[in-house]
């Protein structure tokens, strides 16, 4: 698991965590910092850091989004700027109303702020309409009649220069009258485009003569029917960074081909800003798909129960499955930020979660596949409480109250009719301790005659052994947990795994069919009885679990967020 392609991502934290020690030794610096440091000495952009976070609507956001998310948010705040929210909403067929909504839930999950800043590309539809008037009217884009695919016959190649459309040099007047009836929806979708009049011959593909509006006639999640022209993502995006006055727009490094095109739009507009682009390298996590379509294919069809799957890299799945947002920025700090693209270890987002937990979440005991163990020497109707620490690294949480009786239930794989060599478990005349409890002894097993299944262990109990440890100093190699029958509250517990098989995964990637395991008979320990959902435990010996939005009262569902034995670093 933590093999080859995980190297990159190791050298990488190290990387990240050399530190800009002369201004604050606790922030860790990179590259885009250090363009705004030398920013700050030229004063260009006045000094001012001014980010923006652009989603477009078009799905559930991923961890991958969160770095984007903890960088824009992050540099502004250390920078003392600001970040907007916008969404890049000008792709109408796949954009949604539920994903603006699930958006701004998620950023502000992870503890962003947008204040009063939240934009959408199409607040300037009007604006980036009167923009490519005043291109026209400069000689700098024209109406092109060619078709979607006579434009990318004519486009070139990476080795050959393109070939310019015969509508080129259409005159200014024309441009303009037939660009006002695109918009006045006169002609069908598709049979026009306004295009950037730049270059057939360089040797950037992104600068021939790129279309920057379409016609399609489409409804908008905001704008209705109102139009049926649409502008192209690299003409609005260095527009509404303008408008809103970005300093330093951030982007993934596939963008990188497309600044020249970026600085064009500012360079050709009267603009209110020049904002500058940089691009950084995305996350990419192993055993991970990270693309919002093939996460939408995955939703449609019904591989996951939706984008929140807790086996979903989505945020919502990360929340639901028990990821807290502090462990998500701290693993987004880890990770850092670089300019070359490589795969970090999933087990390092797993260490994350762990670290955290370790420090906030109550411990309980939980038996996920309960064995009966009827305890004979104990007296009937008996109770005892016994105390059991709610978390050993922050005693100040207290204690809870633990019930102990004569039947109570372990684990399954707690016990073993012939031990192997190395196992310290329950077996026929060994004894063990009970965690917080008792020392019991396995004198009998019974059997259902029909299948042989063990189905009950008959012990004995020793009463000077309370609290779980002996007077006499009688040693036991192993600790179980366990729960009382009478007290114990039923739960289904959901355990998960890598969705994938492929540490990989390519486009036709084989799911993991043990991705989702599903427990249905276990018992907790009855201080879990009135949880709510999103509440986070470490059962004893078996990882950190979360209560699930499925639990009603009476049917507690959890979530194992991950287990407790950690691969990162020991690879
Ligand atoms: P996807 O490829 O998953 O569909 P996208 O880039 O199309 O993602 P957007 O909604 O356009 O998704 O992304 C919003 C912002 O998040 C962009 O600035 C984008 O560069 C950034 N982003 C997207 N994926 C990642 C990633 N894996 N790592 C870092 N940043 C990302
Ligand atoms: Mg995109």
């Amino acid at each position: 698991m933590e093999a080859e392609n995980a190297k990159p991502a190791f050298d990488r934290v190290d990387a990240a965590e050399k530190t800009d020690s002369a201004e604050n030794p606790a922030v860790p610096t990179n590259f885009i910092q250090e363009i705004i440091n030398e920013d700050f000495k030229t004063g260009k952009h006045g000094g001012k850091v001014h980010t923006r976070f652009p989603p477009e609507p078009n799905g559930y956001l991923h961890i991958g989004h969160a770095k984007s998310i903890c960088l824009n948010f992050g540099i502004a705040k250390r920078n003392n700027g600001i970040c907007n929210l916008r969404f890049d909403d000008t792709n109408p067929s796949k954009e949604d109303t539920e994903y603006v909504d699930s958006i701004q839930e998620d950023v502000r999950w992870l503890g962003f702020d947008w204040e009063d800043r939240l934009f959408y590309a199409s607040d300037y539809y009007e604006q980036l309409y009167q923009y490519a008037i005043d291109l026209i009217q400069a000689g700098k884009a024209f109406v092109c009649d060619l078709s979607a695919q006579e434009i990318r016959d004519y486009r070139g190649t990476l080795t050959e220069p393109g070939k310019e459309s015969p509508y080129r040099n259409r005159s200014a007047e024309e441009n303009l009258d037939l660009f006002k009836r695109m918009r006045a929806g006169e002609f069908p979708d598709g049979s026009k485009v306004l295009r950037a009049k730049i270059d057939m011959a360089s040797p950037n593909i992104n600068m021939r003569d790129p279309v920057i509006y379409r016609i399609l006639r489409s409804t908008h999640h905001r704008t209705g029917d109102q139009w049926c022209i649409y502008p192209m993502y690299d003409y609005a995006h260095p527009i509404s960074d303008a408008l809103e006055g970005i300093t330093h727009s951030i982007c993934t490094l596939e963008f990188e081909d497309h600044r020249p095109l970026y600085n064009w739009v500012i360079e050709n507009l009267d603009l209110p800003a020049r904002p500058q682009q940089i691009e950084f390298a995305r996350l990419n996590l192993n055993h991970t798909v990270m693309s919002k379509r093939k996460l939408l294919e995955l939703v449609r069809n019904h591989s996951v129960s939706g984008w929140n799957d807790p086996r979903m890299p989505t945020i919502s799945g990360l929340r639901r499955r028990g990821y807290t947002p502090e462990s998500i920025r701290n693993f987004c700090d880890r990770i850092g930020v670089a300019k070359s693209n490589s795969i970090v270890d999933i087990a390092l987002l797993e260490h994350c979660i762990r670290e955290d937990l370790n420090l906030r979440a109550p411990r309980v005991m939980a038996v996920l596949d309960p064995l009966k163990v009827i305890i004979d020497n104990y007296p009937e109707g008996q109770v005892e409480e016994f105390e059991g620490e709610i978390n050993p690294e922050n005693p100040e949480l207290g204690t809870r109250k633990i019930p102990f009786s004569k039947v109570i239930y372990i684990e399954k794989d707690d016990f073993r009719e012939d031990p192997p060599k190395g196992y310290f478990r329950l077996s026929p005349g060994r004894e063990i301790r009970l965690k917080h409890a008792y020392y019991i002894r396995c004198e009998s097993v019974v059997r259902d005659p029909a299948t042989g299944e063990i189905i009950e262990l008959h012990c004995t109990y020793d009463p000077e052994t309370r609290g779980g440890w002996s007077a006499d100093g009688r040693k036991v190699k192993g600790t179980s947990h366990w729960v009382s029958a009478a007290h114990a509250v039923d739960a289904e517990v959901r355990l998960y795994d890598h969705l994938f098989l492929d540490e990989n995964p390519g486009e036709n990637a084989t799911l993991n069919p043990d991705s989702l395991v599903t427990l249905t008979h276990c018992k907790v320990e009855p201080s879990l009885k009135d949880v709510k959902a999103g509440e986070r435990f470490q059962f004893l010996r078996q990882g950190y679990f979360c209560v699930d939005l499925d639990s009603r009262p009476g049917k507690l569902v959890f979530n194992r967020t991950v287990g407790l034995r950690d691969s990162w670093g020991k690879g």
